[in-house]
């Protein structure tokens, strides 16, 4: 088992130390939060908190901290915990620039420790599922890919709405959601561009729309909104052989496989301006229409590979070069939205 405390004991920090109590593979050895009335919440719970995050630093039974803070400190808390000799769990996103995180990699290689990012929902089912339908080539390769999450509270009335602090929803949301679909398409991207919305905060996004173009040609579709009061489904999915749909967090999976191209008979869809073949539905004479099963998915699996990794035993899961990855993504999104163009890239 290994010892693992928490810096911030807001709304993920006590997530963590709730996931840790009920760890196999960890123990929780306390936490610290600048604010008392957290301090308390932390203690009224029975949960031992330091007096500061250098009494956390300076404890020789902690082996890992979490940093579950504000996105514009981790960068400070994670080299500082780094050059304290501790293993390292920092929240997403891990920074917001790709300088940041690069001075963030150096240190850990430099301490030797484990640093890595919570990039939890890469256990959410509905994520899985695409992904093991695209990596199975049950229907053909996959081109196209669209994941969407809408809302209709606009942004969380905390530190989230300023950007001094890595506010907006591309730092809350997009960072997960662009992590997926970088898990299922590795290929290169030559091409992005971003649209951010307002409608709720002028300062940071409150949603946003970007197109990954990539170098075999397939597109993704990454899209966010606070201020939907319908929302689209969660992924839509083509490939060459059918097409799949996710409509809402707790839908199964739709596929419709293509059995045969060609159709005889086609019923035409008739409207009040005319008729259409063209756009009219196929029958299951030519598709075969099932539902995927819910994929298997243990979000502990993220504390036990991160403690089989600091042992040497596992590969971690979240790699830099994967959060890098996602970071220049991120950057480049924002620099499209700035610019209002298509940007070039080679990430
Ligand atoms: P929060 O405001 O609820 O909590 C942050 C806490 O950190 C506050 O209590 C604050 O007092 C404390 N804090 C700030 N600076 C500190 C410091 N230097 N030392 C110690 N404590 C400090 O915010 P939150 O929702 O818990 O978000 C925290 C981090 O977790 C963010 O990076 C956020 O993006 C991330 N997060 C991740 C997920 C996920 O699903 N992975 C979900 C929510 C939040």
């Amino acid at each position: 088992m290994k010892d693992i405390a928490v810096i911030g004991y807001g709304g993920q920090g006590a997530w963590h130390c709730d996931r840790i109590f009920t760890s196999d593979v960890c123990n929780l050895k306390g936490t610290y939060d600048i604010r008392d009335i957290r301090n308390k919440a932390a203690a009224e719970k029975g949960i031992n908190v330091y007096a500061s995050n250098e009494a956390i630093f300076a404890d020789p039974t902690v082996d890992a901290v979490v940093i579950a803070t504000p996105n514009d400190s981790h960068e400070e808390l994670v080299i500082a915990a780094l050059k304290a000799g501790k293993n390292v769990i920092c929240e997403k996103p891990v920074e917001m620039s790709v300088a940041s995180l690069d001075r963030m990699i150096a240190a850990a290689n430099e301490s030797g420790k484990l640093f890595t990012v919570h990039q939890n929902r890469r256990w959410d089912v509905d994520f899985l599922a695409v992904k093991q339908l695209a990596e199975s080539g049950e229907i053909g390769k996959v081109f196209s890919i669209e994941s969407r999450v809408h809302g209709s509270r606009g942004i969380p009335s905390d530190w989230r709405c300023e950007k001094a602090y890595g506010g907006g929803m591309i730092f809350d949301w997009g960072v997960h959601l662009i992590d997926q679909m970088l898990q299922i398409y590795k290929q290169k991207i030559i091409r992005l561009n971003c649209i951010c919305s307002h409608i709720t905060n002028k300062e940071v996004d409150d949603g946003f729309k970007l197109d990954l173009f990539f170098e075999d040609g397939a597109t993704a579709r990454v899209e966010l909104g606070t201020y939907n009061f319908i929302a689209m489904p969660r992924f839509y999915v083509q490939a060459e052989n059918g097409s799949a749909i996710i409509s809402d967090w707790k839908h199964k999976c739709h596929v419709a496989k293509l059995t045969k191209w060609v159709e005889k008979d086609v019923t035409p869809v008739q409207n009040a301006a005319g008729i259409t073949k063209t756009m009219a539905p196929r029958d299951s004479l030519t598709l075969d229409e099932y539902d995927l099963e819910i994929p298997n998915s243990d979000a502990h699996d993220f504390y036990r590979n991160f403690c089989l990794a600091m042992d040497g035993k596992a590969q971690q899961i979240v790699t830099h070069a994967e959060v890098r990855r996602v970071m220049q993504v991120i950057e480049a999104a924002f620099l499209s939205d700035e610019k209002k163009q298509m940007i070039e890239v080679n990430i």
